[in-house]
């Protein structure tokens, strides 16, 4: 996968993405994310890319021509096809597991990111494919928000976990949250971990995780449980869940 950042704060991220797993991931050559500096493509001496707004308004707005400049260094125009361009927007689509699966596919995607009070709407009516927001607040840049679609997509990408196993069995993969887990010690403050997952029978571990998946969806997420089709057996199981919860959240609350 190719990522083209089109920003006028690289650093920003670069700074994100070079860490941890996807900096490894970049080492090893299965993602690359170059970061273009809009400013480059000022077209004047002061690396001036904004100016105020038509009909009034505070703030700057960034403008059209050094965009479409940054963005057409990215491909030639005669001989290759337009790269999937993603402006990074409150007003866009709200992120969600299955569209960045659906990013996954492409070969190469562009994520142009405004800053200030955004970017003059023509040059976005001419380069623009899709908007997409992270959710519903506004942030002072697109950076933040890239990296953070740059970071879930990239996880779904083959070379970058371990396996695919690793991704598709967490929260919003299959439509519920992921169980809870749980790592060594076997018992802290006298927290034992359930036993089904010490028995080694994969079989039951698996039907476990299922319930305590659902059940946590129930509790966390009801407007996800409500999508599911939860069978009469299964609610019969998570109201058992939900009991022995309750009594045992109750026994430790009394002894803390
Ligand atoms: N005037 C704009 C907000 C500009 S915020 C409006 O009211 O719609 C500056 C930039 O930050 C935007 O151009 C966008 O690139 C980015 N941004 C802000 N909030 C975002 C969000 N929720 N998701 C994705 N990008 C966002």
């Amino acid at each position: 996968m190719r990522y083209s950042v089109l920003t006028l704060f690289p650093n920003q991220v670069k700074n994100f993405l070079s860490e941890s797993i996807l900096g490894r991931a970049m080492e090893k050559g299965v993602l690359s994310v170059e970061c273009i500096d809009i400013r480059d493509f000022a077209g004047n001496r002061y690396g001036k890319v904004d100016d105020t707004l038509f009909g009034g308004g505070t703030g700057m707005l960034m403008q059209c021509e050094p965009v479409y400049q940054a963005f057409s260094s990215l491909y030639n125009r005669d001989s290759e096809k337009k790269p999937h361009c993603i402006f990074m927007s409150p007003k866009g689509q709200v992120l969600t597991q299955s569209k960045a699966r659906e990013l996954a596919s492409f070969d190469h995607l562009v994520f142009l990111c405004g800053h200030y009070e955004g970017i003059d709407q023509r040059v976005l009516d001419e380069i623009v494919d899709e908007e997409i927001s992270i959710g519903d607040y506004v942030l002072t840049g697109g950076e933040v928000a890239a990296c953070v679609v740059i970071d879930c997509i990239s996880r779904m990408i083959p070379g970058v976990l371990p396996n695919s196993e690793a991704y598709e069995e967490e929260s919003h993969m299959q439509g519920y949250l992921e169980a809870p887990q749980y790592t060594k010690p076997n018992i802290w403050h006298d927290q034992e971990v359930p036993e089904v997952m010490l028995s080694g029978n994969h079989a039951k571990i698996k039907e476990w995780k299922r319930l305590h998946g659902l059940y946590d969806t129930w509790k966390k997420r009801p407007d996800m449980l409500v999508k599911l089709d939860v069978s009469a057996e299964d609610w019969k199981k998570l109201l058992e869940i939900d009991k022995e919860t309750q009594e045992r959240n109750s026994i430790h609350k009394n002894e803390n």
